[in-house]
């Protein structure tokens, strides 16, 4: 089987460069073409011997994915659609702010959780990627625009902890390889108490961001049918030991449908649940999702009382930007953002 090199790390690298007769130094300089400067190619990689690039062109695969096309917004948000040797397609986010730059990754092919108001959800799920996918998409992003990349969330296609392995490693590989600390480094879910306890358990100081979008489990469980498994007390008690076992703040995403879950009662329903987190809430006013017409926007009258519910229950509250930000959304809500005014197809 051929050996992905964006997923290998640099310890692997040289080991490749041994067996192919090479010396170690060789290893470390293919690593830094491959995550130091994301070449995309072997052609690229001038400092190696044509032997051993033609060695890598016949046993490895590289790059991940491919770029098939791209749309770029007036803020310079700018979205590819990156497609895999099997015909997989995942849409990489970049979304540029004054100081920082993130990038927004897919973790699965699809998605099996089938949230209400998901994109994603309706067409199930295809396969996971692997660690290498994942962190690919940061690098074919760095290369197709030339960016410096500072941040990444795993707010994509998929459930991040339904794929937890790879997931890992892509953060581990994002940390060592890459350079991007995992402070800086963003993993939203839909909230899998198991796997919460077990990632704080990995010494990885990632932010988590878990989704809630219901004060209650009845209400939660139509709208994200995952939460019949876990009740909101049991999820809420791993967030709770989350924050305990890595002493960082996390995020409570709520997104906010009109006359389903954006009432006055709602809002001092879940700040009584949420009391005594280490957490934010942020709020995500629903976009419009082809095919999940039965819900919509509240009015902004609607979105501000219920902020204003929360902060006198002395809730810290944040709103997701209008340009479609990942770094404040929650996955599902992404996908059908608009650029220039068009609908992209595919991707978180
Ligand atoms: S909202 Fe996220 S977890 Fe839910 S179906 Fe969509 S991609 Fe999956």
């Amino acid at each position: 089987m051929r050996v992905n090199l964006v997923g290998s790390t640099t310890e692997e690298l040289v080991a490749l460069a041994c067996e192919c007769g090479q010396p170690a130094y060789r290893g470390r300089q293919l690593a830094g073409w491959v995550y130091g400067k994301s070449a995309r190619s072997f052609d690229e990689m001038t400092s190696l011997p044509a032997a051993l690039r033609a060695a890598l062109a016949e046993g490895t695969v590289h790059p991940l994915w491919n770029e098939v096309r791209r749309s770029a917004s007036t803020d310079g948000t700018t979205k590819i659609l990156a497609e895999a040797a099997d015909g997989a397609r995942v849409e990489c986010v970049f979304l540029p702010y004054s100081e920082r730059s993130s990038v927004c990754v897919s973790t699965q092919v699809g998605c099996a959780m089938d949230c209400a108001f998901c994109a994603t959800a309706m067409g199930g799920l295809s396969r996971s990627l692997c660690a290498g996918e994942i962190v690919d998409q940061v690098l074919l992003v760095r290369a197709a625009l030339g960016a410096a990349v500072t941040h990444v969330v795993y707010m994509g296609m998929g459930e991040p902890l339904a794929n937890y392995a790879q997931t890992v490693r892509s953060i581990r590989l994002l940390a060592e390889e890459v350079g991007i600390s995992p402070r800086r480094i963003t993993v939203s879910t839909v909230g899998i108490p198991d796997a919460i306890r077990r990632l704080a358990g990995e010494g990885l100081p990632v932010t988590l961001a878990v989704s809630l979008h219901a004060p209650d489990d009845a209400l939660r469980h139509e709208l994200m049918p995952v939460a019949g498994a876990h009740s909101l007390d049991s999820l809420l008690r791993a967030c709770r030991d989350w924050t305990q076992t890595t002493r960082r703040r996390m995020t409570f995403e709520y997104l906010l449908l009109d006359g389903i879950n954006d009432s006055a009662d709602q809002a001092r329903e879940l700040a009584r649940r949420i009391h005594g987190c280490l957490a934010n809430v942020n709020i995500i006013p629903y976009n419009h999702v082809e095919g999940r017409g039965h819900f919509h926007r509240p009015r902004r009258a609607a979105i501000e009382a219920f902020k204003r519910e929360l902060e006198r229950a002395g809730i810290a509250v944040t709103e997701r930007l209008r340009r479609g930000n990942p770094v404040s959304a929650a996955c599902g809500q992404l996908r059908n953002e608009s650029v220039e005014g068009r609908k992209l197809e595919d991707g978180c």
